[in-house]
């Protein structure tokens, strides 16, 4: 199976490349995950669920793949500077509760609304609290290579030191004169010898409660720091794919890369893969100018952004419709086509297995159909295009089903084996489970329906059928309450 011909769009060299892997058959793969302060929105999900199909299709490809996703609980400061509150540490003070009860609830959380994406947990998740020890030995070893420095307890990265070995600023293109010109002067409150160095230490101040001794204060690592050491533990000091969002191309990927390169002195990742936002409004969302929605508030509609809930399912449909290196924008009007597009290709699919009537062949080339989703699909995970070959195989299906059109029994068992293969394994696609809430949903309204049938049956006196209605209820575990404010109920 491995034997694919797959392009995918690497953010080093900004072009296309054959995929490779380090050792043929297996793939090491490093995605940035959550900084757990705070409840994953809609567009965290977005690349989450755009490096869940990159994995799904690896693994169907039949690589041996390996997937690391981190956890970040501590080091992520506000506005991703090195100064400034510890994001998880701000939420316990506001909250006033342990740090770790804030990481422990938004990384349940986490999981949770994942799990509804249906979504594949990595092989390892790493914490960046559960690996101070390895950041520790990683500053020693910048250190000594002369590349950082230290100031008060705090220890900096020297990126004018680093660029003069190595290149600064080769993923995000960014040039090095540039970024001297464009960073702001500092303003005599910061311990670094310049503005483009970044932070592999802070020293805590008295009322910063995540801290750990370190050879040179009680403190905390640098954001970018957790990712080297927890990417080059698990998958080498060279390995095939780094994913995240755009958004941390720079700085934080480019201060991973000069991490890695100055202890290990070769580059860390082969390929990195960069998912693009989802906006809302036209705009990126993001927790932090209020501009996004919460996967749970979608689902149940409860929200002032659309007029009804949509499901995970179809949600992750409406995703999978654009390419992952593609903006995309959230509205009604696209998730009312993706739940109808949704709904056509399930009950297809679910029709043509019911159907077992073979027939001269139709006019539909399966083996073609085959190799065309495949091709989709190898260019660079291209799942919009393979999901309009899927409809395709839908609208052939539909003749087939509807208006009595040919099939034979090779593209019978072609489409009701493969169309399972791309839709479900895939691109993760499931048919809707009926939630507890719908359930719920419909035992409210048929209670409420009774009630207001017994309260009838009163009004005319009928208290044969109104005493009938509330004993065979309290019989199957429901129990009326009469009250000022109308009838409630219990179950038992
Ligand atoms: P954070 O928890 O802020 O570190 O973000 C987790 C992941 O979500 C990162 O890979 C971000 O790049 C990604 N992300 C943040 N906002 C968006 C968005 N609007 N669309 C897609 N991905 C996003
Ligand atoms: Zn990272």
């Amino acid at each position: 199976m491995i034997n694919h011909s797959l392009v995918v769009l690497n953010s080093l060299s900004g072009k296309k490349e054959p995929f490779e892997p380090l050792t043929p058959g297996y793939v090491g793969m490093y995605v940035c995950g959550p900084t757990v302060y705070s409840n994953v929105h809609l567009g965290n999900c977005r690349t989450f669920i755009s490096f869940d199909l990159i994995y799904r299709y690896l693994k169907h490809l039949g690589y041996k793949v390996r997937y690391v996703r981190n956890i970040t609980d501590a080091g992520h400061l506000e506005n991703d500077e090195d100064s400034g509150e510890d994001r998880i540490a701000k939420k316990a003070r506001i909250e006033k509760i342990e740090p770790m009860e804030v990481v422990q609830f938004y990384t349940v959380d986490f999981h949770q609304i994942l799990e509804k994406f249906n979504t594949l947990p990595p092989g390892i998740e790493p914490t960046a609290t559960g690996h101070i020890i390895e950041q520790i030995e990683l500053i020693k070893n910048i250190l000594d290579q002369g590349l950082a420095y230290e100031v008060n307890g705090s220890v900096y990265f020297d990126v004018l030191k680093y660029n003069e070995t190595y290149h600064y600023g080769k993923l995000s293109g960014r040039k090095i004169e540039e970024l001297i010109h464009n960073t702001r002067t500092l303003d005599g409150q910061s311990d670094k010898k310049n503005p483009q160095d970044f932070a592999l230490w802070k020293k805590a101040e008295t009322q910063h409660i995540m801290r750990w001794p370190s050879p040179w204060s009680d403190g905390f690592p640098g954001w970018h720091l957790e990712c080297t050491a927890m990417s080059t533990k698990y998958l080498g000091e060279s390995f095939d794919i780094h994913g995240g969002g755009m958004d941390l191309k720079f700085p934080h990927h480019e201060c991973e890369i000069a991490q890695a390169e100055a202890v290990n002195k070769k580059p860390p990742v082969k390929y990195w893969l960069h998912a693009n936002m989802l906006t809302l409004n036209g705009k990126k969302m993001a927790k932090s100018t209020g501009n996004n929605i919460l996967p749970m508030d979608i689902f149940t509609g409860n929200n002032d952004k659309f007029s009804k809930p949509y499901s995970p399912q179809v949600v992750r449909f409406f995703m999978l419709q654009a390419h992952y290196t593609s903006i995309l924008d959230i509205s009604q009007d696209a998730l009312d086509a993706s739940e109808k597009g949704y709904h056509r290709m399930i009950e297809a699919v679910n029709n043509l297995s019911k159907h077992k009537v073979f027939d001269s062949s139709g006019d539909f080339d399966t083996d073609q159909w085959i190799k065309k989703c495949y091709a989709a699909m190898d260019d660079d995970f291209n799942s919009p295009l393979l999901i309009a070959q899927l409809f395709e195989a839908v609208k052939f299906i539909n003749l087939v089903i509807h208006k009595a059109h040919p099939i034979s029994e090779h593209q019978w068992e072609m489409l009701n084996k493969m169309l399972p293969i791309f839709i479900h394994d895939v691109l993760g696609i499931e048919p809707e489970k009926k939630s507890n809430t719908a359930t719920e949903d419909k035992l409210n309204q048929t209670v409420a329906l009774l009630i207001e049938l017994r309260n009838k049956a009163r009004e005319n006196k009928d208290f044969q059928t109104s005493d009938q209605i509330r004993d065979q209820l309290k019989k199957y575990g429901v129990q009326l309450k009469d009250g000022k404010e109308g009838t409630s109920f219990t179950l038992d």
